[in-house]
């Protein structure tokens, strides 16, 4: 098996080779949600984009050592929202602690993101249980030189480290663009220029979420917690650092930054950036009024939306596009990857109904070697689901028994389709309670029962049960082992 992977580096802009600093163990850190709201497509694509990472090399045997932190501690999300704390704005509006603000979405998170049948990373890391941490890494760049504090605040000299490094090195920004670019914000006239950014900011007195620090009460600025969580549980240098394309900038640009400067280098390999969604072409936000959640994704429960969206058929549509290219959510395309997954449960059943002949017409290798390829060239899900498609049509030409196939390559086919679409693509057939599951399962039900009659050789009731159905628009075609069925 061809187990060469290529990945695209965003830093290089290129697909690279991976090659782990310690194979076969591999690190991988993905900046996980900020628990103030409750979780939507964007938690979505990026926690099954990365899964199916962790899932795959974990497949071709690799010892994965996958952290996503949780931002729990409120704080400056972009340079715009510079020093709101969010979680202790929700905490005020709802009367709640912040941190049962905290564990109210924390719990969200968790729980879609178990019905999207995302492995649990290796280890969660909150902000918040990380304060002592990030305090000592601030020094550590004070130390190099590249930090300064004013007035129990603490910030990066972005124009210090452009002298030996080079600031935007990720995003292809430049200091000047970002000097014209700055907006007059509050704490700017603190700052040395205006695109430096905080380490720590002093807290006003009525700011809630707040620790004491050598620089007074504040909080740490939010990049600072994914270059001293992923460092410390990965090691200063480790291989895969992952988040949406909108964390790229200044996000991912700043951890560089903040990690050459204790460092002398950057700590990441290879840097992975999932693309966004949108929802009927439009991007999603509270003040477009089209900000749906995942809860509403599943019951059906928002007006945008024609019917509930199993779990799987969400996670299925993701893989139907690559992670780096965009993804339109729209109600017909839900619909049509809802059949389409049905389809290919459906081929997998009857794959499991076939029986061994003494030779083989068949060629397992090169379908094999088919979805490796798909995979290892940077993760390439569409091209995978391509080729498990295309193939349900040998699958059924050998449940008719038009061709034919030993033993041992049945056996490797089987187990190629549960290991791609069950345990790399983490898709399973559940029970939603959706009628089309529904009436897919009475329908098999009816015809397993024309089965049983039919060997019993009752064929005026078997006869009868095949024509109701047809007359429903339901078509049935008897398999040499089996059946199978299809609504007209
Ligand atoms: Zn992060």
């Amino acid at each position: 098996m061809e187990k060469k992977i290529f990945i695209y580096d965003s830093l290089r802009r290129k697909k690279v080779p991976f090659e782990p600093l310690q194979s076969p163990f591999v690190g991988m850190y993905v900046c996980g949600p900020t628990v103030y709201g409750e979780p939507h497509l964007g938690h979505a694509r990026m926690g099954i984009t990365f899964d199916l990472v962790f899932r795959y090399l974990k497949h071709l045997g690799y010892k994965v050592r996958y952290v996503r932190n949780i931002t729990d501690v409120g704080h400056l999300e972009n340079d715009a929202d510079d020093g709101e704390d969010k979680i202790g704005k929700k905490a005020r509006l709802d009367q709640l602690e912040p941190m049962e603000v905290v564990q109210h979405y924390t719990k969200s998170y968790h729980h879609a993101m178990m019905r999207l049948n995302l492995l649990d990373p290796s280890i969660e890391p909150l902000a918040s249980g990380h304060i002592i941490e990030q305090q000592e890494f601030i020094e550590k760049i004070i130390r190099a030189g590249l930090a300064y504090e004013v007035n129990g605040s603490v910030y990066f000299d972005v124009k210090k480290y452009n002298e030996n490094y080079q600031y935007g090195i990720l995003s292809g920004r430049n200091v000047e663009d970002l000097q014209s670019s700055s907006r007059e914000l509050e704490g700017q006239q603190e700052k040395k220029n205006s695109y430096d950014f905080a380490l720590w900011k002093k807290a006003t007195p009525e700011h809630l979420m707040k620790w004491p620090s050598p620089w007074g009460q504040g909080f740490p600025g939010w990049h600072l917690e994914c270059s001293t969580m992923s460092t410390k549980y990965l090691g200063d240098r480790f291989d895969i650092h992952g988040g949406g394309l909108d964390l790229l900038f200044p996000h991912h640009e700043c951890e560089i930054a903040q990690s050459t400067a204790v460092h002398g280098e950057s700590s990441v390999r290879y840097w992975m950036h999932n693309n966004m969604v949108t929802l009927n072409g439009q991007k999603m936000g509270r003040s477009l009024g089209n900000a749906v959640t995942l809860e509403e994704f599943f019951t059906g429960t928002h007006h945008l939306l024609e019917q509930a969206y199993h779990p799987m058929t969400i996670r299925f549509f993701m893989f139907q596009a690559h992670y780096r290219g965009p993804l339109d959510f729209t109600n017909a395309a839900l619909m049509a990857a809802e059949k389409a997954l049905e389809r290919l449960f459906r081929g997998m059943e009857t794959l499991e109904k076939i029986r061994p002949s003494s030779k083989s017409d068949y060629n397992i290798k090169s379908f094999e070697s088919k979805c490796y390829q798909a995979l290892n060239d940077d993760f390439d899900t569409p091209v995978l689901i391509s080729h498990l498609f295309n193939e349900l049509k040998h699958i059924y030409t050998l449940a008719e028994g038009k061709a034919s196939i030993i033993s041992q390559d049945l056996d490797k086919l089987q187990n190629l389709y549960k290991n791609f679409v069950e345990e790399i693509l983490g898709l399973k057939k559940e029970h939603s309670g959706n009628r089309s599951e529904l009436t897919n399962d009475l329908i098999e039900t009816i015809l397993q029962i024309r089965q049983e009659v039919k060997g019993k050789k009752d064929f005026a009731t078997s006869d009868r049960i095949r024509k109701a159905l047809t007359k429903l628009g339901i078509e049935t075609k008897d398999l040499k082992e089996g059946f199978d069925w299809e609504i007209k």
